[in-house]
């Protein structure tokens, strides 16, 4: 009798395990677009979407990726009219858009000055003046011509869409985990996160906003569902030379690493939601937060307010302050002893 006891009870947790199948997480990182990227699913489908979602990431990055000689971006950059896919085409529409939303500061045309300084390269350099002033005419959204499919650059121009590549690349994600009926996830790729639903018991996302000034620490958290969360950072990427540091943000106006007084910017908005493809919020949050962090505080909160887009933000500044726009106030949490101190504007 107790065996048969014991028999059944070893059944009961087989089977509540079998159930419970759906809320056992499966996680998956990757490195692609040169950067680490971690994914997380639950529920039946998780596995099936993960696998998914790794081979739409490494399609979006031979499709955009300047590095990759046979990607429609190098393609373009070589010169010529270009027929280029209606993805990539249309890729290149928002961003000519979100460039002249933001007078300039998000330009995929600041290849030029990117490569230039090489910060993304081993052997990142410190130009001369004279070196800049060279290629900053080469600067500006007007160099790209788009009609229809075709694509085609001014001589001497090139296109970098690494500000916007992994915004767009998070919304390609959410379509995937939503084709594969997915209700609750979380990727993160590389400072770009993007989270599906809540957690499985029903919880809020934690989204740590990194300290720019220190790795291993958090300047805020976020609570959230159903959200990107997008963040950039001179922290991510750069190189010192003679005590200075230069990282890879750069400002399309001096042809010098932004110097706004800002360490990082993370802008936030709502999923894309079932039935969605193309660039949406992500790619929109990628690109603003590019662009945000060369203009400024005082531009970035003119710009929030009066933009014409629904977005909401927390800005790093180099004084010591977390700023955050009212939308986020009850989704927010400070970090005691951060050494910051906080502020909501409205
Ligand atoms: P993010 O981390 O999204 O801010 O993107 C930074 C990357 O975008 C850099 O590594 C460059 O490849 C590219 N980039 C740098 N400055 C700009 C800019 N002002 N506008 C658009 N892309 C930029
Ligand atoms: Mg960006």
């Amino acid at each position: 009798m107790k065996r048969l006891l014991c028999l059944l009870l070893a059944l009961c947790m087989v089977l509540s395990l079998t159930a419970c199948g759906g809320e056992q997480p499966e996680s998956v990182q990757l490195f692609a677009m040169d950067t680490v990227m971690d994914l997380t699913a639950y529920g039946e489908n998780a596995a099936a979407a993960l696998t998914d979602a790794s081979r739409e990431i490494n399609r979006l990055e031979r499709l955009l990726s300047r590095t990759i000689d046979t990607s429609e971006i190098s393609q373009i950059n070589a010169g010529g009219a270009v027929t280029v896919s209606e993805e990539t085409a249309s890729l290149l529409a928002q961003a000519q858009t979100y460039t002249a939303a933001t007078d300039g500061a998000f330009d995929i045309t600041i290849a030029p000055l990117v490569s230039l300084w090489g910060i993304t390269t081993d052997s990142p350099y410190v130009p001369t003046q004279q070196e800049i002033d060279a290629l900053l005419p080469l600067v500006g959204a007007e160099h790209l011509h788009l009609s229809g499919d075709t694509a085609t650059l001014d001589d001497g121009c090139a296109i970098d869409l690494g500000g916007i590549a992994k915004g767009y690349t998070s919304d390609c994600v959410e379509a995937v985990f939503r084709e594969n009926k997915i209700e609750s996830g979380k990727i993160s790729l590389g400072g770009n996160v993007f989270v599906l639903g809540g957690k499985p018991d029903g919880a809020d996302w934690r989204v740590g906003i990194r300290d720019p000034q220190d790795e291993n620490a958090l300047a805020a958290v976020l609570t959230l569902r159903d959200a990107y969360a997008i963040t950039s950072g001179g922290y991510e990427r750069y190189f010192t030379e003679n005590g200075n540091t230069y990282h890879h943000i750069i400002d399309p106006s001096t042809g010098y690493p932004a110097d706004s007084g800002l360490l990082s910017v993370t802008v936030v908005a709502e999923a894309n939601g079932p039935d969605f493809s193309g660039p949406g919020n992500g790619t929109m949050c990628d690109a603003f937060s590019t662009a945000l962090f060369v203009m400024g505080e005082e531009r970035a909160l003119e710009f929030w307010q009066t933009g014409g887009y629904d977005f909401d933000l927390v800005l790093v500044t180099a004084d010591g302050r977390v700023i955050i726009t009212d939308g986020l106030s009850d989704r927010f949490e400070v970090v005691k002893d951060s050494g910051y101190t906080y502020e909501t504007v409205s």
